[in-house]
């Protein structure tokens, strides 16, 4: 019997239409047994999970916010993540521009797995085809797909074994939002920009620091202070520069199904996700929508 009657949820999540193990349907019922309030499903650059999501939230009492995770380019900083919440997700042009990226990235992918399949063949094993990596993916394709097949293989020990060997080695850059543009797109469709694990970008502090004002100033609405990157002290750092910037607090553990000891809803270490941070974004969101 616990006395903790505090609510969690989780806003950064990710479904098989990315790169996330579980089908939206599957992370509602994981959600409900992590006894979580509310949660967002954040895929890659795709939206196609929401709807199931949402259909399967209607029918238990978890909350389900549509999001997305955007790939953009701030500065020199490419794959800056760039999570938008509760925008209009059925938007056409939205819809279109998603498909666009992810035609590139069909592109991006054969040409990645034709560079692991070059080194594979330097090293006396059998090549991987297109069809193998597909069999792990749903929408969005991604080099994770490919680490599950090298692993369906038994080329390497585990996700983080094949992008250590090969797929680090073997990238080619993938083309982003610019983040003007991303912020203006996620205002458009009526959302919230929220960046995600800010120390992805850079651990140096003032670094961090001037991004944080400068993005705020282009309209950035929020940090994922609460992620799962941020080590020792990052968080209460991003947390200050949160208050000071008036920007929002948000947290996730970033669960695609697939990490060692991660579970939904607890970032590393059991950090969980309190859900006092829901009510302002909705607030946010809510005014958004009336404009
Ligand atoms: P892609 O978008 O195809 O470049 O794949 C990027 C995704 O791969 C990230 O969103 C992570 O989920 C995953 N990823 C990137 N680096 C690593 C790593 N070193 N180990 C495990 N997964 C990784
Ligand atoms: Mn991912
Ligand atoms: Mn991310
Ligand atoms: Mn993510």
């Amino acid at each position: 019997m616990t006395n903790d009657t505090r609510q969690y949820i989780d806003l950064h999540v990710h479904s098989n239409c990315s790169d996330g193990a579980f089908s939206p349907s599957m992370l509602v019922d994981l959600a409900q047994q992590e006894g979580l309030n509310a949660f967002a499903i954040s895929d890659h650059d795709s939206i196609a999970g929401l709807a199931e999501g949402i259909e399967a939230a209607k029918r238990s009492d978890i909350e389900l916010i549509p999001a997305v995770e955007l790939s953009v380019q701030y500065e020199a900083w490419q794959d800056v993540h760039l999570l938008g919440y509760g925008l209009d997700y059925t938007d056409k042009d939205f819809l279109w521009r998603l498909n666009c990226f992810r035609e590139q990235r069909v592109h991006r992918n054969e040409a990645i797995l034709a560079r692991v399949n070059e080194r594979l063949k330097d090293e006396n094993l059998l090549t991987i085809g297109l069809d193998e990596v597909l069999l792990h993916a749903r929408d969005v394709i991604g080099r994770p797909h490919i680490a599950r097949a090298l692993l369906a293989r038994g080329y390497v020990k585990t996700v983080e074994d094949a992008f250590r060997r090969y797929l680090i080695s073997c990238n080619i850059p993938k083309h982003y939002w610019p983040i003007n543009d991303a912020l203006a797109e996620i205002r458009r469709l009526g959302g919230v920009a929220v960046l995600a694990h800010p120390t992805s970008i850079t651990t140096n502090r003032e670094d961090l620091r001037r991004i944080i004002n400068d993005l705020s100033r282009q309209g950035l609405d929020g940090i994922e202070v609460f992620n799962n990157l941020a080590q020792g002290g990052e968080m209460e750092f991003l947390r200050r520069r949160a208050k000071e910037s008036g920007l929002l607090i948000t947290g996730g553990s970033d669960f695609h199904g697939i990490e060692q000891g991660l579970q939904m809803g607890r970032g590393r270490g059991g950090v969980r996700f309190s859900d006092t941070l829901l009510a302002p974004l909705k607030n946010l969101l809510f005014e958004r929508q009336r404009t």
